[in-house]
């Protein structure tokens, strides 16, 4: 398995952060709507990108870099189908498990990857002095609700 700790050619989040009127970018961007500034594969103004983008991290890529040898490059979101985002929430530390295309979140079978860094973000959030609670958001949704995952 090959392992990684940045976001190599991933730019799922540059097809779903809330872009606000401050940042003087468009408004009400629909989600899954690629931002015009990807330019093969990448960000054109990277150098220059808004805030809300130097800001975003999603649990992947902090994760990776929190380990020596990074985490697997087939559970980076874009290669996962699942992005997650750490979030504060009505007072809780909640994991968001959105999926981007649907059925990507393929939580039944337990074999498949998706369940493997659930296991892993499970395994993660207990290290962890802080509360954590795992949501999963099917696509198409903004909503999430409490997911039942079964720890091994
Ligand atoms: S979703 Fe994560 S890995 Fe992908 S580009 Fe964004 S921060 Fe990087
Ligand atoms: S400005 Fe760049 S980093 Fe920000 S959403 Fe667009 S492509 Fe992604």
């Amino acid at each position: 398995m090959e392992y990684g700790k940045s976001c190599g050619d991933c730019y799922v989040c540059c097809e779903s952060p809330k872009i606000k009127l401050s940042d003087g970018f468009y408004t009400n961007k629909p989600e899954g709507v690629i931002c015009k500034y990807v330019e093969d594969d990448k960000c054109s103004i990277y150098e220059n990108r808004f805030d809300v983008c130097k800001k975003y991290e999603c649990f992947w890529l902090q994760a990776a870099q929190e380990l020596k040898a990074g985490l697997p490059i087939a559970w980076r979101p874009r290669n996962l189908g699942v992005c997650v985002t750490p979030q504060r929430a009505e007072g809780k530390n909640v994991l968001f498990v959105k999926e981007i295309y649907k059925g990507a979140a393929d939580i039944a079978n337990p074999k498949s990857e998706v369940n493997r860094f659930l296991q892993f973000i499970y395994n993660w959030t207990k290290t962890r002095q802080r509360k954590w609670e795992i949501y999963l958001v099917s696509f198409g949704t903004d909503r999430g609700h409490k997911l039942k995952f079964t720890p091994k």
